[in-house]
């Protein structure tokens, strides 16, 4: 799992087909999507409002003028079970004074046993596992809403049709890895591959409609397939997408420094539309923490492999993650992890300080014995060290011309991202969005860079 790109902040799922609604009194029910954490969760909330709009919902602004709430959640750290739970406690006083207010609970809070959640949050109209789609088509096909009034698009669930530059696809539910700190597989469960042809025949669509890269999500990637007959692996997946005519990149993640291997290595160097940027995340520089981890690798692995991608495809960005204030972690074991990103030069490192999570092996066996002040310094360390490496790697840039898909605005700006996942700002009067600009770099930081527009 990639710990790194928790977003602990609300995410309101923006809809593109807000320019529908009619003027005057709707008379379609509202429905407001409140996300946090991983990309993973991102993805199943757009293809929730997907849904919804498809079956003819308008979409609120906020909690307060929505006549459906769906929580999306996350339990990976316990400050963000903590903004979930206080969530659900605000929408509990909104549901006293607004009793036909429908709220849905999704996401990793919500695993098998619904028992305890049902008992704690009785104002909760359905609780429903993360991908779980047909439980959550069921519960609203019984709301009544008049059948002529839907638009409803969906036969299936598989099919992910909102027009946007770059899209999430997820392709593999779940992990059967069981690190010791996390809770993904107690929540998400074992393995699940979507079919190769569906998720081939999702991005065919997308592409068609204006979709230029996608991201192909797993909590394992390397993982792909092997549930599946005739076990496609992700590099015979990447072989297919590629084909698309009207895709201009591809991405994936989050790989396993113990599962990838050299066919997909060896697939990224050779596809030009499969982007020079992996996640791989390392967790620790020291064996006895990445033993007590369960990672099933040790770090003169990880290093050789750092070595052997970078040999092969010499463009590659890597960003990892990193895991401080692991129980029992001493100040040595720490100045390994610090050695390993001094050494490694990632691009981008996603550090969190070790949290606990009821359930996990982790939990069980070991006692969380790291003070938080000891662990916030530790965290502070690798961030300064990590600030420093990445403003030298990306003062390289400075003068270079990169090729950019252009994501959006922001702030007057145009903004989107480089092969190698670097953020880029430019300012131009054109219309940009979804389109390749090859951009000249004029300044650069640890975190983004700007530019200057050299298309004709
Ligand atoms: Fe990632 Fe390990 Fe958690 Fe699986 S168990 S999601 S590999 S951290």
């Amino acid at each position: 799992m990639n710990s790194s790109s928790l977003i602990e902040q609300e995410t309101k799922i923006k809809q593109p087909y807000n320019q529908h609604r009619r003027k005057g009194k709707s008379i379609m029910p509202r429905y407001f999507i409140w996300t946090i954490g991983c990309q993973m969760n991102k993805a199943e909330s757009q293809r929730i409002a997907d849904y919804l709009d498809s079956a003819g919902y308008q979409v609120a602004t906020s909690f307060f003028n929505a006549d459906l709430v769906i929580l999306n959640t996350c339990v990976v750290r316990q400050s963000a079970e903590n903004k979930a739970l206080g969530t659900l406690g605000l929408l509990k006083g909104l549901k006293n004074k607004h009793p036909n207010l429908k709220i849905l609970v999704t996401g990793c809070l919500v695993d098998s046993d619904t028992r305890e959640l049902k008992r704690r949050f009785p104002h909760v109209d359905l609780l429903f596992k993360p991908g779980y789609y047909p439980e959550l088509i069921a519960w609203e096909q019984k709301q009544g809403i008049p059948i002529e009034q839907r638009l409803l698009r969906y036969a299936r669930n598989d099919t992910w049709m909102s027009p946007s530059p770059c899209a999430f696809i997820p392709i593999i539910q779940g992990c059967d890895n069981f690190c010791s700190y996390c809770i993904v597989p107690y929540r998400r469960g074992r393995e699940v591959s979507r079919p190769l042809e569906e998720i081939v025949r999702e991005v065919e669509e997308l592409a068609k409609r204006g979709t230029k890269e996608v991201t192909l999500l797993g909590q394992n990637v390397d993982s792909y397939g092997h549930d599946l007959p005739g076990h496609p692996d992700l590099a015979d997946l990447l072989n297919e997408l590629s084909s698309i005519d009207d895709l201009a990149r591809i991405r994936f993640l989050t790989n396993h420094p113990k599962d990838i291997n050299l066919k997909l290595i060896d697939t990224v160097a050779s596809l030009t539309k499969v982007c020079e940027h992996l996640e791989l995340p390392v967790q620790a520089g020291d064996d006895d923490i990445l033993r007590a981890m369960r990672r099933g690798y040790a770090v003169e692995r990880y290093r050789e492999l750092a070595n052997t991608i970078r040999h092969k495809i010499p463009q590659i960005s890597l960003s990892t993650d990193i895991i401080v204030g692991f129980p029992g972690e001493t100040e040595e074991q720490f100045e390994h992890s610090l050695s390993l990103v001094a050494e490694m030069r990632f691009d981008v490192i996603h550090v969190a300080a070790y949290s606990p999570r009821p359930g996990t092996i982790a939990w069980r066996e070991y006692q969380d014995n790291i003070p938080s002040e000891v662990k916030k310094e530790r965290l502070n360390k690798i961030e300064e060290l990590q600030a420093a490496i990445a403003s030298e790697i990306n003062s390289q840039l400075q003068g270079r011309e990169v090729e950019v898909l252009v994501e959006g605005r922001k702030k007057g700006k145009w903004f989107g991202r480089t092969r190698t996942n670097k953020l880029v700002f430019f300012e131009d009067a054109g219309d940009w969005l979804g389109k390749l600009a090859r951009i000249q770099i004029e300044e650069t930081s640890p975190w983004s860079l700007k530019g200057e527009v050299k298309n004709n």
